[in-house]
């Protein structure tokens, strides 16, 4: 049963995880980053979401430090980017992060995309090599957790052939325009954690007229009621936000549940935000 924004699911490995992560991508660098992070740790979330490729973790770590919260009562991940793939580049890629963060660890470390494009030709083998030196850093208290993000099951499937550590989390884009029923079942059958990235469409949801009308129903807005269908399913919602009272605004889940008739409403929405980006054809 879901109570509040600092409840946990408990991850492959036993460390738990908060179930609610604020957002940071197109967050820009500088005071938006830094004031926005600590808005959001003001406002009661314990889980930060960020990656080198947002180019804001200076900020983002700023953000933490200043919000006085003990770093043992936050959750801050962040993700290697596409050019860093390789053993020697993912040791430095994490050391680089950790750096731009000022933190000495980090609770959650993602391999942001699975193919990207400096490394199509080889992205199996490659990726076997970024693991290993992920799960070095796991055993060197560098990271807590490890996982993947945008992978999907024969990525997971070409990993798991040589990891000796099955990933903990796998963030991938999740809400109501695309449920990734393949994905999904695939990290239910393994343990791994479906963190729902893009919770809100970025932004395209609120204009979804079955999801206004269900807002009005429950008398919670479009953003709550999205965020409070994504925890029903299980996943780890990261919305983001920089405006003070919409960030505020979506930590209210947990005064109202949605019925089943209404989930699966919901459920039936494919497309109405766009679909999940094939990793296999970015083109970065
Ligand atoms: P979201 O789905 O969280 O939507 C954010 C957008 O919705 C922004 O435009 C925001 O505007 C707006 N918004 C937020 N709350 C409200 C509200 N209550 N009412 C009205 N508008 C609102 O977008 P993202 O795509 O950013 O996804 C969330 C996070 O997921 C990212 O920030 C990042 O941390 C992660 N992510 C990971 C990816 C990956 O490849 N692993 C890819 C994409 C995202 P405003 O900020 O102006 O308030």
């Amino acid at each position: 049963k879901l109570t509040k924004l600092t409840d946990t699911y408990e991850l492959n490995n036993g460390v738990k995880i908060p179930i609610v992560g604020f957002g940071t991508w197109q967050t820009p660098d500088g005071d938006v980053a830094e004031k926005s992070v600590e808005e959001a740790i003001a406002a009661g979330y314990r889980h930060i979401d960020t990656a080198f490729a947002y180019g804001n973790e200076k900020s983002v770590g700023k953000g933490i430090k200043d919000s006085g919260v003990a770093r043992d009562q936050l959750w801050v991940t962040s993700k290697l980017t596409g050019n860093d793939h390789g053993y020697e580049n993912t040791k430095k890629a994490i050391d680089k992060s950790l750096n731009n963060l000022g933190l000495d660890y980090l609770d959650l470390f993602l391999i942001h995309w699975p193919n990207p494009i400096a490394y199509r030709d080889s992205w199996e083998k490659t990726n076997a090599d970024t693991w290993r030196a992920m799960e070095e850093a796991q055993k060197a208290g560098k990271l807590r957790t490890i996982g993947v993000s945008n992978f999907r099951p024969k990525h997971l499937d070409a990993l798991l052939k040589t990891a000796t550590v099955t990933p903990q989390v796998n963030q991938i884009f999740l809400n109501p325009s695309d449920l990734q029923p393949e994905v999904v079942a695939y990290n239910d059958a393994h343990d791994i954690l479906s963190e729902a990235y893009s919770p809100l469409g970025t932004g395209k949801i609120f204009a979804v007229d079955e999801l206004k009308t269900m807002s009005e129903k429950y008398s919670k807005t479009v953003a709550q009621v999205v965020l409070r269908w994504s925890l029903q399913h299980g996943f780890l919602p990261l919305p983001k936000s920089v405006h003070e009272a919409r960030i505020i605004e979506n930590t209210k889940l947990f005064d109202f549940e949605i019925d089943e008739a209404d989930m699966k409403t919901i459920d039936g929405l494919r497309g109405v935000a766009g679909l999940a980006t094939d990793p296999d054809t970015i083109t970065w």
